[in-house]
């Protein structure tokens, strides 16, 4: 039983990453995690100053190049080839901590919002206002978007006792959330047996109280353990994740405030095949929020990209001439909505509907979990898309931050140097090796769902969202073989 369980929980992977000499050590010290988020909020504040002060010019400005190009594309890279590190090293959640000891007797966040929806609405809400406030191109609207982030987090932490803003709002750490199931790391218990006999369950519960104290607790073989909380504690896990529970990267923040808290160091992060959950039923809800978020985005990813070339105009011209609409947010609005919404969860339903008529398994599987058995599939398509796309600007504007850097220093922007015509080749190979590698990805869990949940059925039952997934990546690559908008960067602004 224990065996099973073990092989459940725990990742394969032997390596822990805590147990690697440094940087073990300091990603589990109490303050490990400032060294991420020290120079990421000395960032922010470089941003912050630049975006008030700097040249309102997209190309010439700290607050618009970084987030919108090297975070962006930096951030896809990070999550396949390493984990959340983004939402480790967070800096907004340097004034949540303070919140959240503010809020240690607040409430919990409505029922009634415990889900995805919100997150959903909101990642729309943003790709909608990037595309019509222009907000690649403003240092001044960017700054103001940091400003209210910060805001949203220390309010949401003060008034709720959970960390509201991570789980249930933030859309970056949302989109992180998702495509860090894709990720070759996890934490996750090292003994599940510890867990059985551990008392106070300080992962979730921490180990943070404003008095110290001093507990001993009896722990496996009939030894005794001294266990001390206090003010040096830690908080237990802000998502409200139970270690050993812990199936998947979805709500996982990677704060590593569960390490630091267990006080029997029963915690790693264990290297894993990357995308591992993505294959295990058990570690995905049967839940529509979720289901939706995860293919939501890749439509988002979709339309985000569609917003950039040419024939986005000319539908534009089309719907303002057609219903005589004057307002660039409502049009703007109404391609969103169909393209980022309707369409994808009229695909979406249509192909679970389709699946279980072929397979004739309606009676067996619900709609709902037909749907979420096949959602993972979209995780790595969806990660794809959204590689071909940051990772275009990202390798056309890398080397503009030095430049402007130099100007935030007031010397001379050595542009001639930096801003060399970026190799298309290269930049077309990197996108086609992110959709063509996403595609099969995603064909072989949406195969492997299909066997399980259909066996002999299994091609018919694979059939609506195969194609539904290889008709995403032909859209991706009709999209990304059109000329795009190089936001910036000075060669083409
Ligand atoms: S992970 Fe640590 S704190 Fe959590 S239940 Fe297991 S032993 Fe206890
Ligand atoms: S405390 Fe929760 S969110 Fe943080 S690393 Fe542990 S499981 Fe992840």
């Amino acid at each position: 039983m224990a065996a099973r369980k073990q092989s459940l929980y725990r990742p394969r992977g032997l390596i822990d990453v805590l147990d690697l000499p440094l940087i073990g050590r300091l990603l589990k010290a109490r303050r490990g995690r400032l060294v991420l988020q020290i120079p990421l909020l000395l960032i922010a504040a470089l941003l912050l100053i630049d975006g008030f002060t700097g040249p309102q010019s997209a190309a010439r400005n700290l607050a618009t190049i970084t987030p919108w190009v090297h975070y962006r594309g930096l951030v896809v890279l990070v999550l396949l080839l390493a984990g959340n590190l983004f939402c480790m090293g967070c800096p907004f959640m340097l004034p949540r901590t303070l919140a959240k000891r503010l809020s240690l007797r607040g409430r919990r966040f409505p029922r009634a919002l415990r889900n995805k929806w919100v997150a959903i609405a909101g990642l729309f809400f943003i790709f909608l206002l990037y595309e019509w406030l222009d907000l690649w191109a403003s240092p001044w609207l960017t700054a103001w978007v940091i400003i209210g982030y910060f805001a949203a987090s220390f309010v949401l932490e003060a008034v709720f006792t959970e960390s509201a803003f991570c789980k249930y709002v933030c859309p970056l750490g949302t989109f992180n959330f998702v495509y860090s199931t894709a990720s070759p790391t996890q934490i996750s218990v090292k003994d599940p047996q510890i867990c059985q006999s551990c008392v106070g369950k300080e992962c979730v519960n921490g180990s943070y109280t404003p008095e110290p104290v001093i507990r001993v607790d009896q722990i496996a073989g009939g030894q005794t353990k001294e266990v001390r909380h206090g003010p040096e504690g830690t908080l237990g896990c802000g998502t409200l994740l139970f270690a050993p529970q812990i199936k998947s990267n979805l709500e996982c923040t990677l704060c590593l405030d569960c390490v630091r808290a267990c006080p029997h160091d029963n915690i790693g992060l264990m290297v894993r095949s990357p995308g591992r959950e993505l294959l295990q039923p058990e570690a995905w809800p049967q839940r529509w929020d979720v289901s939706f978020l995860v293919i939501l985005l890749v439509a988002m990813g979709l339309t985000n990209a569609f917003g950039m070339v040419p024939p986005v105009y000319a539908l534009q011209q089309w719907l303002a001439d057609t219903f005589g609409l004057n307002s660039e947010l409502l049009i703007l609005l109404i391609i969103f909505a169909l393209t980022g919404v309707l369409l994808p969860v009229s695909i979406t339903l249509l192909a679970g509907t389709l699946s279980r008529r072929l397979t004739r398994t309606g009676h067996k599987y619900s709609l709902r979990a037909t749907i979420a058995a096949f959602a993972p599939a979209f995780v790595p398509v969806g990660l794809g898309i959204w590689i071909a796309h940051y990772t275009f600007h990202l390798l056309i504007g890398f080397w503009t931050i030095v430049p402007v850097f130099q100007e935030f220093l007031g010397l001379q922007g050595d542009w001639v140097r930096f801003n060399a015509a970026p190799n298309m080749d290269l930049i077309s190979a990197v996108q086609l090796v992110g959709l063509i590698g996403g595609l099969l990805w995603s064909l072989m869990i949406a195969q492997r769902a299909a066997m399980r949940l259909y066996r002999r059925d299994a091609v018919p039952g694979l059939l609506p969202w195969a194609l539904t997934l290889i008709g995403v990546v032909l859209l991706a690559v009709w999209i990304f073989g059109l000329p795009m908008e190089m936001r910036g960067s000075t060669l083409f602004s």
